[in-house]
């Protein structure tokens, strides 16, 4: 390969890794701004590498199942990030409402597992994150029985309506 084509390849490198960046960062904004202001906080104050680093999600390269696997976030940011990550790899929607993000504060082991068979949103249930990504479901009183935040429109404060 010559010293051209090279530049050309790392250029291209470059460009896709930014365009990447700022898909993370606008999937982050949405996230964020569909939270209360008290999960934000809590997000923000329990991984700010995570959420403000411009390396952003992926751009470390570490995936991000092994990632979680070792730093071992609280259940709210844990959630987050995968949210976001199944909406950058796989278009789920995103959203956190403060009844939703009340299950993953309240239990450690909540994660977002249940895909609403409508639109693919992951609600909560309670479970183990496994090196493969998948989730080993636990036998569960706590699981968070709906409506998916996403089909029902339930937005911050409007959760209560809907139990
Ligand atoms: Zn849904």
């Amino acid at each position: 390969m010559n010293a051209a084509t090279l530049r050309r390849l790392e250029a291209l490198e470059a460009r896709a890794l930014d365009e990447q960046r700022r898909r993370e960062e606008a999937a982050c904004g949405v996230l964020l701004a569909t939270m209360a202001p008290e999960h934000v906080a809590l997000v923000r104050a329990a991984s700010p590498a995570y959420f403000s680093a411009p390396e952003g999600i992926e751009a470390n390269r570490e995936p991000l199942v092994a990632r979680l696997l070792r730093v071992r976030p609280p259940a709210l940011v844990r959630a987050a990030l995968m949210l976001l990550a199944w909406h950058l790899t796989e278009g789920r929607p995103l959203t956190l409402p403060d009844y939703v993000a009340e299950v993953y504060v309240n239990d450690p082991d909540a994660l977002p597992g249940r895909a609403c068979d409508a639109c693919g949103y992951c609600m909560p249930l309670r479970g183990r994150l496994l090196p493969s990504g998948d989730i080993e479901e636990e036998e569960a009183d706590l699981e968070y029985v709906g409506p998916c935040p996403v089909c029902a429109g339930y937005r911050n404060g409007q959760g209560e309506a809907a139990s």
